[in-house]
């Protein structure tokens, strides 16, 4: 009975997730719909390097009545690898943040031509036309050029597709020059956002890379961890849970739904976090829980 009137009662965040403006296949407009129909209360969305749909998004969030956080996810290199950060209620028209964002998306555009080149050697014609046909306005990142070359032909679907060309060793890979850690935090924080570190369990790290980050994170400025997240599996819930406890980081739910081309990624289909660690949202003004419009 407990766990039914929680279910219908706790308001539902998800607090990761892409439209048009960046690698998603949704607007704005058609990502919040959706949010609300799959019963989402309270839904950041968090392009790769953009705010730029966040005000359409609030204004069908303001339509549906669901409650939109300002966000975005920020590339960061750190060492050899890239490492996502992600930033919650950010003010997107603060100066610093914007133009750190600008960085990025001007490193975006020079590492598609440069992803089109090594295509280009590699026998891939006109890459950087496709994958810009793709992206259709929005910056171009991997994910575009992944949709081109299945489109050609050249791989049967998304998975395989980074696997033969777009990760590191393959011909298509360019080394990311993103933002440091520090600088990814600081921007955040100067638009009054927090900071979360993305799918954790996605890098990879053996247990002491991965509390190197973690204290690096935390010692910058970095307020707390995705515990629950689409590529998540149960047990990286119960392990990031502790961790958020070991580090003092807040914890954080989000699907990170890219569209309906993924459908093992459901928008606002999340569990709840585990007991014991303490939600992103526990200092924001409360957020107002509505009747389910679907069964959960
Ligand atoms: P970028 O930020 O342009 O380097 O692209 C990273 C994005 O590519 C991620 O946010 C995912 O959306 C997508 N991506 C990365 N690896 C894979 C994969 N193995 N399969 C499908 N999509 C992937
Ligand atoms: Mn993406
Ligand atoms: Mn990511
Ligand atoms: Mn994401």
């Amino acid at each position: 009975m407990l766990v039914y009137i929680y279910h219908y009662y706790m308001p539902h965040y998800d607090l990761h997730s892409h439209s048009t403006h960046s690698d998603g296949t949704l607007t704005p407009t058609e990502l919040v719909h959706l949010a609300r129909a799959a019963g989402v209360d309270v839904l950041a969305l968090t392009d790769h390097d953009s705010t730029d749909g966040i005000p359409e998004a609030q204004a069908a969030a303001r339509d549906v009545g669901l409650q939109l956080v300002a966000g975005v996810e920020v590339s960061v290199s750190w060492g050899t690898q890239t490492v996502h950060v992600v930033g919650l209620n950010v003010d997107t028209g603060e100066s610093t943040l914007q133009a750190g964002l600008r960085g990025q998306c001007e490193f975006r555009r020079q590492r598609a031509e440069e992803i089109a080149r090594r295509l280009e050697k590699h026998g891939v014609a006109d890459a950087y036309q496709g994958a810009r046909a793709q992206a259709r306005g929005a910056i171009v990142g991997r994910t575009h050029f992944a949709r081109f070359l299945v489109e050609q032909g050249h791989a049967k679907n998304m998975r395989q597709v980074f696997k033969k060309f777009l990760v590191q060793g393959r011909p298509g890979y360019v080394p990311g020059a993103w933002a440091d850690l520090a600088q990814a935090v600081a921007w955040i924080r100067a638009a009054g956002g927090q900071a979360v570190i993305a799918h954790p369990a996605r890098y990879k790290l053996g247990s002491t890379r991965l509390h190197k980050l973690l204290a690096e994170f935390k010692a910058c400025g970095g307020a707390g961890l995705e515990v629950v997240s689409g590529s998540h599996s149960r047990d990286d819930f119960f392990r990031f849970a502790h961790l958020t406890n070991r580090f003092e980081l807040l914890a954080s739910a989000g699907s990170d739904y890219h569209g309906p081309e993924q459908p093992w990624i459901d928008l606002g289909r999340l569990p709840p976090l585990p007991d014991g660690c303490q939600p992103i949202w526990r200092d924001w003004s409360p957020a107002r829980p509505s009747l389910r419009s679907v069964a959960r």
